[in-house]
């Protein structure tokens, strides 16, 4: 992958990230919202996210 398109990825990936947090009872805000789903945070959005971030992100 180029670093063009792992800049994009990791881009889409803090979206993502941004809008799947959890509410105060656990659930996700991002999957209710998108889908009207009730999903356990972190849920698996969340984390595909956070494992491109982690794997991608080189500005720390
Ligand atoms: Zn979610």
């Amino acid at each position: 992958m180029g670093a063009e398109a792992a800049a994009q990825l990791v881009v889409e990936a803090a979206t993502i990230h941004a809008v799947h947090v959890a509410d105060e009872d656990g659930y996700c805000r991002g999957c209710l919202l998108q889908w009207a789903l009730l999903t356990r945070h972190p849920c698996s959005q969340d984390r595909w996210a956070v494992a491109v971030i982690d794997e991608h992100a080189t500005d720390r």
